[in-house]
């Protein structure tokens, strides 16, 4: 009920009387009442005038079940929400569900990972009020094969959502991260449970800096926050965490529906190598097989970066088990 009550409110530019809402949703005044005190608790400045009714004047920027499904406008993605306080990883907790029998489109969001992870095991910072953690759940009918160019449609629709929303420039640190004055914000890990030419599902997990204003110290020298990029162009963020979320998600939906009807990324690679920070640059391959150095030249319709070595001759790396560096640091 509270979900639906915050879609009213949400909707609604005048006042609501609590007898429309008793009407919309079928409950008595008193129900009306508890639910509209509860949601104050939370941090809803909810104001209620005699005679004209109820108006949501400040939406706080917690994240919840309740905040998160009354921002949702999307056509598929999202239309099931689990949400936690705190969580181990959300794409661990996608994979469970997965197994559970959850539908396509799941989301799972929470306001604290205790164990974040990136790719390759390592760890990705986590913590309470300050980030967005979600993981989404897909099961699509194509080649297992083509399943890690998802990384690269999220890292477009989280970009496009960014830069629409906060007026910063997000760019692309190929394969996985978003970065905003050559700095990480946002993290992107793909997996997938398959069998040899079968998908079962896919789960795409984003880590976003949102409200950080520092770093653990090894972090510092790579890593930024949105707030922290805003108050450098004496700006703040205007969008909550569940808008800027439900965003990203209308976004996905969006560069989803080009990838699919492709299977690959023909339809979406010249708008990612426009907002891919590493083009034209000179980079650092880090190959397990062999690290060198070339210029990049952008994505081709796989996914794969183009790099040319300085004997001409052009590489084409996936991403699988590969870092790409800038020479003189991160990008
Ligand atoms: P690389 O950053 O080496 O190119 P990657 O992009 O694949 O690799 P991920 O696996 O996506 O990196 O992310 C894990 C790494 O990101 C960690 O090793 C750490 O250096 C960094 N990291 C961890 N938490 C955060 C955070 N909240 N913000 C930015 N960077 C983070």
């Amino acid at each position: 009920m509270k979900t639906k009550i915050l879609q009213i409110l949400r909707q609604s530019e005048d006042y609501v009387s609590g007898q429309e809402l008793c009407e919309s949703l079928g409950v008595s005044r008193t129900a009306v009442w508890k639910a509209i005190k509860q949601l104050r608790e939370k941090g809803y400045e909810i104001e209620a005038v005699q005679n004209r009714g109820y108006r949501l004047a400040v939406i706080p920027d917690v994240l919840s079940q309740q905040e998160i499904e009354s921002c949702i406008r999307t056509k598929w993605l999202g239309h099931k929400v689990f949400y936690y306080d705190e969580i181990d990883s959300t794409n661990t907790e996608a994979k469970r569900r997965a197994e559970e029998g959850a539908p396509y489109g799941t989301l799972i969001v929470a306001d604290m990972q205790s164990a974040g992870r990136g790719r390759r095991g390592r760890g990705w910072e986590s913590p309470h009020n300050q980030g967005i953690f979600f993981t989404i759940l897909l099961r699509p009918e194509i080649e297992p094969t083509n399943a890690p160019m998802l990384t690269l449609v999220m890292a477009m629709a989280v970009t496009r959502a960014i830069s629409n929303c906060t007026g910063l420039k997000a760019e692309i640190k190929w394969p996985n991260d978003v970065v905003v004055n050559g700095k990480k914000v946002v993290g992107i890990l793909t997996e997938m449970s398959a069998q040899i030419d079968y998908v079962n599902h896919i789960v795409i997990g984003t880590g976003i800096n949102v409200h950080q204003e520092t770093f653990p110290e090894e972090l510092a020298e790579k890593a930024t926050s949105l707030d922290m990029e805003l108050k450098q162009q004496e700006k703040t963020l205007n969008v909550s965490r569940a808008q800027l979320l439900e965003k990203i998600l209308e976004q996905f939906e969006e560069c989803y529906e080009k990838y699919i009807q492709t299977q690959d990324l023909s339809n979406l690679m010249e708008e990612y190598n426009q907002n891919l920070v590493n083009m034209g640059r000179r980079v650092r391959v880090l190959d397990p097989l062999g690290e060198f150095e070339g210029s990049a030249l952008g994505i081709n319709e796989h996914g794969s970066l183009r790099v040319e070595k300085d004997n001409g001759e052009i590489a084409e790396i996936s991403s699988g088990e590969v870092s790409v560096r800038g020479i003189y640091g991160y990008v």
